[in-house]
């Protein structure tokens, strides 16, 4: 199996080295030149099979370079231990034929654990065959989520070292306390005195610096990238969705053959790119739903073929997808127009230049073929919270409730009653106060976060996870505050090399 890039089609890599490198140097995305098919035996017989076996099925079809012991290996090590859930990613059914795919059992309590605690693995596996025993440093800028996911995936892994850079005064009190008491041996944090912006420049800066490049080589270290668009990040997700497959057969909701709707609540376009890969593969799928919040996008471009970035940013209770530059969405254009990377230059060209492109009628047919898309504001979302837990007794998140609203939106439009399953991607703890303030029909933003946890637990009878719970007497371990300027050194001094 070969990967090319979304730029360049004449590209041809391993698995390792897509990777390893994360991005083309053409500054394209790697992608499979052929999507691997199952069959419906295939697909019986991941049933009767756990999270770690599912994940290797799917993986080793992808993977074809990594030895079999080493996805066994690297599945054990990021499934076995640090999900708190024994199916990994179970499903729980909603409502009649409404299903949740719960992926925020892993250690930072949202989906991103999903591929973030297997990453690693894969990283250093790939990098030994394609450049050998350098000590791999991934450095991130976040603005929140993805940073303690990274932190906890690479914590204490033989041969890797992270550092984590994030505003100062642009994340939660509840997400900075999370990434500055980070335990492991081979972690850094430190806070900017600027906005995401900054951190994602000087972050930039740093991993383009030939000076520094060399001087990390000096020390037998290579800067690697753990951000969205790396394929490693990519291939974990596409396994959920066999397992979401697997799990609703076992309880009856299905039989086996039959189709399933998919709604993903939407930002980078990772996630629901990962069920676009299931459904070419043969998972019997019949339309991917797209959700979005105010930052409708992508509601507009796959429903008139029109990408236009240039519009407000706003700022919402589901703050994970508050994004206006979709960068995995390059992938499925890349696929659906037939690997012709010249139609992908030229419209990412004019993304970067004016900030919008139109594809051709033709393509955005294919795009209408399989997916829908819609969107809904914080109200309804705080709504959709509100009546869920009511209606149905199920606590659900931000997100998860962007996705559930766009779905019944979608299904009463269409009558589609097609079996559903809805991606969840955070614990509703995560983000205690919009989860709070709905259920309460007030502002609780003066509440002491700790708090806000206490009161959800007592109104809905669930229990808020332990590693959140355990932030309230954890000491933090990471003070350094450094202003952009001083980012370089800071990461000498994290790593030792001063
Ligand atoms: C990252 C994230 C998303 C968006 O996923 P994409 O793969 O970027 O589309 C949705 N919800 C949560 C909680 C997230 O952390």
């Amino acid at each position: 199996m070969h990967y090319t890039s979304t730029r360049d089609n004449t590209l041809s890599v391993s698995s390792s080295f897509a990777i390893t490198n994360g991005i083309s140097v053409d500054g394209g995305l790697f992608v499979p030149t052929e999507i691997p098919r199952v069959d419906a035996d295939f697909i019986a017989s991941l049933v009767p099979m756990t999270y770690i076996q599912r994940a290797r099925a799917v993986l080793s079809l992808y993977l074809t370079d990594f030895p079999k012991e080493e996805i066994e290996a690297d599945t054990l090590g990021a499934y076995e231990k640090s999900f708190a859930h024994s199916k990994t990613a179970p499903v729980v059914n909603l409502r009649d034929n409404v299903n949740i795919l719960e992926l925020w059992h892993g250690p930072t309590c949202a989906f991103k654990d999903m591929a973030l605690q297997l990453l690693p693995y894969l990283l250093t596996g790939s990098a030994k065959r394609v450049s050998g025993e350098k000590e791999i440093v991934i450095l991130v800028a976040t603005s929140g989520d993805t940073g303690k996911a990274a932190l906890e995936g690479f914590k204490d892994v033989p041969g890797t070292r992270i550092l984590v850079f994030f505003p100062n005064d642009g994340v939660s009190p509840m997400q900075k306390l999370q990434m500055t008491t980070q335990q492991g041996s081979n972690v850094g944090v430190c806070a900017i005195r600027g906005n995401f912006d900054d951190a994602q420049t000087g972050v930039k800066k740093i991993f383009t610096d030939p000076r520094v490049r060399q001087r990390l080589a000096g020390q037998n270290m290579a800067f690697s990238s753990a951000n969205s668009i790396n394929w490693g990040r990519l291939v974990p997700q596409i396994v959920y969705y066999f397992s979401a497959y697997a799990e609703m057969a076992a309880m009856g909701q299905i039989a086996l053959g039959d189709r399933i709707n998919i709604t993903v609540p939407t930002g980078n376009f990772g996630n629901i790119l990962a069920a676009w890969y299931a459904r070419e593969m043969g998972l019997p799928v019949n339309r991917l739903i797209c959700a979005s919040n105010a930052n409708d996008v992508l509601t507009e471009f796959l429903t008139t073929g029109h990408y236009n970035r240039n519009r407000p940013f706003h700022t919402t209770v589901s703050p994970s997808m508050d994004i206006l530059i979709s960068s995995n969405l390059e992938r499925l254009l890349f696929h659906l127009c037939g690997d012709d990377s010249a139609e992908i230059n030229r419209l990412f060209g004019q993304l970067a230049q004016t900030g919008e492109y139109t594809v051709s009628p033709a393509l955005l047919e294919k795009i209408k073929a399989v997916f829908s898309a819609g969107c809904c504001d914080d109200e309804a979302t705080g709504r959709t919270i509100a009546e869920t837990f009511q209606n149905d007794g199920y606590l659900c998140d931000t997100h998860t409730a962007v996705a559930m609203t766009v779905y019944d939106a979608y299904r009463k439009a269409t009558g589609d009653a097609t079996p559903t399953v809805i991606a969840s991607t955070a614990s509703p703890y995560k983000f205690s106060a919009a989860v709070l303030g709905a259920l309460e029909g007030k502002d609780v933003s003066g509440m002491d976060d700790f708090e806000k946890l206490a009161r959800i637990e007592e109104l809905t009878g669930t229990a808020a996870p332990a590693q959140l719970k355990a932030l309230k007497n954890a000491a933090p371990r990471f003070t350094g505050v450094c202003t952009k300027e001083e980012m370089e050194q800071a990461v000498y001094s994290l790593l030792g090399i001063e």
